[in-house]
């Protein structure tokens, strides 16, 4: 059976910390589907289509690697992509008491899905989303957290702010 990985996130935008866990995930799963929330409540910085474009040029290395979105429940895509694991990063103290609340849900509404956490490396312990865009609104050098191309974007979306 071919082992199917989904990883979820909101990846608004792609950050190395991310990069890195879904190079780890391509070589311990047979494929790994990046999967961007697309989340009405929330008001992100990137579209969906720029999530999903900036991951997938991040991620055009990697063999094995898809990006796709979703709406709804996480569990109903997992299912309906035929994956048997959703895969999920940890950085600090603070992920593992909201990770264990979603972990456990996730449990009782998909009893055979199986949740895989892998720590973050010690170089991106620090990096998240939200601080990558607040750094790159004050026009901060962010080049050592987040690809190429969206340092780029980034850049370009700041421009004028
Ligand atoms: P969400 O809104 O679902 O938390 P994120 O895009 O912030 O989505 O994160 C997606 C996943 O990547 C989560 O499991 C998160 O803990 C993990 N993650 C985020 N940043 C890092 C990082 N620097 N190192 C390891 N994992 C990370």
């Amino acid at each position: 059976m071919e082992k199917i990985a989904v990883c979820p996130g909101s990846f608004d935008p792609i950050t190395l910390g991310h990069l890195d866990i879904i190079e780890r995930g391509a070589k311990t799963f047979d494929r790994v589907i990046v999967a961007v929330l697309h989340n009405q409540k929330k008001e992100p910085l990137f579209t969906v289509e720029e999530r999903v474009r900036l991951i997938k040029e991040a991620t055009s290395h990697l063999e094995h690697v898809e990006v796709d979105w979703f709406g709804g429940l996480l569990i109903d895509y997992v299912k309906k992509s035929n994956a048997q694991t959703i895969i999920r990063g940890l950085r600090a103290v603070t992920d593992f008491e909201y990770e264990m609340q979603v972990a456990s849900i996730n449990k009782k509404i998909g009893p055979e899905i199986e949740t895989f956490f892998m720590m973050t490396d010690n170089h991106y312990s620090y990096v998240s989303s939200s601080i990558v865009k607040e750094a790159a609104r004050y026009h901060a050098n962010v080049d050592d957290l987040v690809p190429a191309n969206v340092a780029k974007a980034l850049k370009a979306k700041f421009k004028s702010v």
